[in-house]
């Protein structure tokens, strides 16, 4: 089968690739039809995660058509229609039973490796790097599946694959930051990131009761879609000094909510912008957290800064004293996606909210290195771009 590998950074291969097997007898496997390359697979790209190996194939936004289950798999046959959570989950341990979906403890079979540098180890993701499990993404004609009661969702006709491929990571995982953000009625939300991601936080501000959501970005097109899609004001970071303008929107007071949809790779603007370049090329930092900094620096006391955007590593001049003094909350945390797709699934078929309005750019698997690098570029204006095997 085709598969979208990884060779190094920036070096994507379209290979001629073994198709999988089931290897378990909860694993499924799954013929895709529609991928989607996500804001996180850049930090892959880019050279940012540690663990990647040649030959590694990428991908963790997928949907498609059962075509195998395993002995043992009870509540899906081939032919179904399904979305994939990106995260791995076992749907038995002592997490999975919280609906702690992505910090299962049974899936990620390289633990002993996230458990060096995180304590523990979160769940296993698809195509993200042998820190995650090393498991074969769904940029591919097939995946594999594992713990597949737990790992799947069926998909009813009248949504599309455009809509549900959203569903796998960056519709959930805009909602639970703003969950996290405990939105009180009248409350403004600030977005750093009006990416997928950003750009999803945003709407499900909204539908969570936020009086007011403010974007902020330095892509004039992307802020117009914050204010299209999401009924957004606009913040270009390039032309206004954000906490500035943060606090006159808001009475002196600022947002009651901050939500970074940035993370690792924040470009910011200055000083900070050379001084985190600097250390990351002397490796001192491994992520950039310009948007971090800013996002709890404008939050108003006792408020909320709710973390969307990938952290991998180590950052530096986290404004801690800040956050202790002004009381605030930090949230955070990869997706528990199997515990918010039924919900969305609901608002899609409800037609109360269309996801796929934030997909820009489609190309065929086969032309996935030229969909990466006009993803990275955000080249003609692009925001999401899908693979269509
Ligand atoms: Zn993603
Ligand atoms: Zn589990």
């Amino acid at each position: 089968m085709k598969a979208l590998c990884w060779y190094g950074k920036r070096d994507l291969r379209v290979m001629d690739v073994p198709e999988p097997e089931i290897l378990g007898p909860r694993d499924a496997i799954v013929q895709v039809s529609l991928s989607a390359v996500c804001g996180s697979d850049l930090h892959l790209y880019n050279g940012h995660v540690p663990a990647m190996e040649r030959g590694d194939i990428l991908g963790h936004e997928f949907v498609g058509t059962v075509v195998d289950v395993g002995a043992r798999v009870e509540g899906f046959r081939p032919g179904d229609r399904v979305a994939v959570p990106f995260t791995i989950s076992c749907g038995r341990c002592f997490f999975c039973e919280r609906e702690l979906w992505s910090l299962c403890d049974n899936s990620n079979p390289n633990a002993y490796a996230a458990e060096a540098l995180y304590g523990y180890s979160p769940a296993g993701i698809y195509g993200y790097s042998h820190l995650f499990g090393g498991y074969a993404g769904g940029q591919a004609e097939y995946v594999r599946v594992p713990f597949a009661d737990s790992g799947l969702i069926k998909l009813p006709e009248s949504v599309s694959d455009e809509k549900a491929v959203l569903l796998c990571d960056v519709f959930p995982t805009g909602y639970m930051a703003a969950e996290n953000c405990s939105i009180q009625e009248g409350d403004t939300v600030a977005v750093w990131g009006a990416g997928p991601v950003g750009l999803l936080a945003m709407k499900s501000a909204s539908l969570l009761g936020a009086e007011r959501v403010i974007a902020i970005d330095r892509f004039p097109e992307r802020l117009s879609l914050a204010s299209r899609f999401a009924d957004a004001m606009t913040l270009n970071y390039e032309d206004v000094d954000v906490d500035e303008a943060l606090r006159d929107i808001t009475g002196g007071m600022g947002p009651d909510a901050c939500i970074d949809a940035v993370g690792m790779e924040a470009h910011g603007k200055g000083h900070g912008r050379v001084y985190d370049a600097v250390k990351q090329k002397l490796r001192a930092e491994t992520d950039r957290p310009t948007a971090l900094r800013q996002a709890i620096l404008a939050c108003r006391k006792g408020g909320t800064v709710s973390i969307a955007g990938a952290y991998a590593g180590y950052i530096d001049k986290v404004p801690v004293g800040a956050a202790f003094n002004k009381g605030i909350t930090i949230k955070g945390g990869q997706t528990h996606v199997q515990k918010y797709m039924p919900r969305l699934l609901g608002l899609i078929e409800d037609g109360k909210s269309d996801p796929s309005d934030v997909i820009t750019h489609s190309f065929g698997l086969e032309e996935g290195p030229i969909a990466y690098e006009v993803f990275k570029h955000k080249e003609d204006g692009c925001v999401k771009v899908v693979l269509r095997p």
